[in-house]
């Protein structure tokens, strides 16, 4: 067992509403982080930073994280979105796994991450992902 919370979400350990899965990656709105509406793309496999993804990963992680950025568009229609990548201890992270966070944007959001309302109810995030996931291509 690893202490990584985004390796146990793939080992289907914790509990997410996950959005998309293929072989090298995973999409999920995660129902225990501080911003439950983000939408978390993530390598599979640990790696704490980008240098660390092999070719296929990081071509894998764009991939899944446009799919899922395009789905997000025409399941709810932002007025933009907002992708976000930091990792490691000069992010103050705690948990060192690579990942994207992809926040859709409106107008008069500022920097408040919004989606697709403010601190969307947990209870609402498996509805979200499967809005989501009906919109991605396949
Ligand atoms: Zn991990």
């Amino acid at each position: 067992m690893t202490n990584c919370v985004f390796c146990r979400i793939v080992a289907k350990e914790i509990p997410a509403a996950i959005v998309h899965e293929d072989e090298h990656t995973i999409a999920f709105m995660d129902a225990g982080q501080v911003n439950p509406g983000h939408v978390l793309v993530a390598a599979k496999g640990h790696a704490e930073n980008l240098y660390e993804l092999n070719d296929a990963q990081a071509a894998a992680l764009l991939k899944t994280a446009a799919h899922v950025a395009r789905a997000i568009r025409a399941a709810f229609n932002p007025q933009g979105l907002s992708v976000y990548q930091a990792n490691g201890s000069a992010a103050w992270q705690t948990v060192f796994h690579y990942h994207m966070h992809l926040v859709p944007r409106r107008e008069g959001d500022g920097m408040a991450l919004t989606w697709p309302a403010k601190n969307p109810p947990r209870e609402k995030l498996a509805e979200y992902a499967a809005k989501i996931r009906s919109s991605l291509p396949g």
